[in-house]
């Protein structure tokens, strides 16, 4: 068992496996692009392996891939399925635009990824284009079928925003009416250029949709995560509400981040992580870095308190 120093028990990873990306969203990647990463900098394939690994030894049970694009990887898929193989093998999730989905998604399957989460900010082309600089709405639609046809645990992530989105909100919504998917709506952090952008509180975004379908009903929540999950009648799925800026969940984070490049930060929102690509390319054994795993998450923030202090992009931490 990973545990912090205030208790709590450490069990689920985040993987960015790359610091590109085939979109450029507007709140994730400032209007100049970002500096992307020497390929030397980057961990190699059998180092995040090595790193997931031993995390799964430790505890870890749930590990999810994200970026960048973790589609954009070489290769990423066979990483995927040899994490599925492991020893302590873990729940194996995917966060992705999309774009690209429809290609991977028997791999995925029989891969074993159960949880894949598709970031979906509009159903309106136009509006898509603007905000990730690409037309291809049409391709992520694609994927979202797929994942249906395949019956994956699928969610759809929001980010509401205003000026932008806001309005695009009921007909995401209707998504969870339609299909059996999870849309969840994640209040926007003010993370590098996401800072420029207003984001919509939940408590808004939840009194439009009530405007438009009614009473909400709870349901339970979903395995310890920060979303809190409601119904509206005639509804085939759940809508979701993460909202890390109007209600703080940090008391129950139990999160891991692994960047790219090898830091393993132990809050999104703080720049403080242990160095881990130092360490492997040092030599050092499983038990030492497992050592230092455990030392370095005593120091895991209590909380954020709202204060972003990483100066990293969102697309170079892994959303
Ligand atoms: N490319 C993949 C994707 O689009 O899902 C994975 C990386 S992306 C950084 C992961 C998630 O972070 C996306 O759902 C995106 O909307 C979200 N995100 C990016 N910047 C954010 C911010 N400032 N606040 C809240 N969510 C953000």
């Amino acid at each position: 068992m990973l545990i912090d120093g205030c208790g709590r028990e450490l069990t689920y990873l985040r993987v960015s496996l790359t610091d590109k990306c085939n979109l450029r969203c507007r709140y994730c990647v400032p209007p100049e692009g970002v500096k992307l990463l020497e390929h030397a900098d980057i961990l190699s394939l059998e180092e995040v392996l090595r790193v997931i690994s031993i995390l799964t030894s430790m505890g870890v049970s749930r590990v999810r891939f994200t970026g960048g694009e973790p589609l954009v990887r070489k290769n990423a898929i066979s990483l995927i399925q040899k994490v599925a193989n492991l020893e302590c093998a873990p729940r194996i999730g995917i966060t992705t635009n999309g774009v690209l989905l429809d290609d991977y998604i028997d791999y995925l399957v029989y891969s074993n990824v159960r949880d894949i989460n598709i970031s979906l900010d509009t159903l309106d082309p136009a509006v898509y284009e603007t905000l990730t600089g690409e037309d291809a709405l049409s391709s992520v639609m694609r994927s979202i079928q797929s994942c249906l046809v395949n019956g994956v645990n699928l969610k759809l992530n929001v980010v509401p925003i205003k000026g932008i989105n806001d309005e695009n909100i009921p007909s995401l919504a209707a998504l969870a009416r339609d299909y059996n998917v999870a849309v969840r709506f994640i209040e926007l952090m003010p993370v590098g250029c996401a800072s420029c952008y207003e984001g919509l509180s939940n408590d808004d975004v939840r009194k439009k949709l009530s405007e438009v379908y009614g009473k909400e009903s709870l349901c339970e929540t979903e395995g310890g995560g920060p979303a809190e999950y409601v119904k509206y009648d005639g509804f085939t799925g759940n809508v979701g509400f993460i909202s890390p800026m109007s209600h703080s969940f940090c008391d129950k984070c139990n999160r891991l981040r692994l960047t790219c490049d090898g830091k393993l930060k132990l809050c999104l929102a703080s720049p403080e992580c242990l160095d881990l690509k130092a360490l492997l390319r040092a030599g050092a054994s499983d038990e030492d870095i497992a050592e230092a795993i455990r030392d370095a998450v005593k120091n895991k923030p209590v909380r954020h308190g709202m204060r972003f202090t990483d100066d990293r992009n969102m697309i170079g931490i892994g959303g």
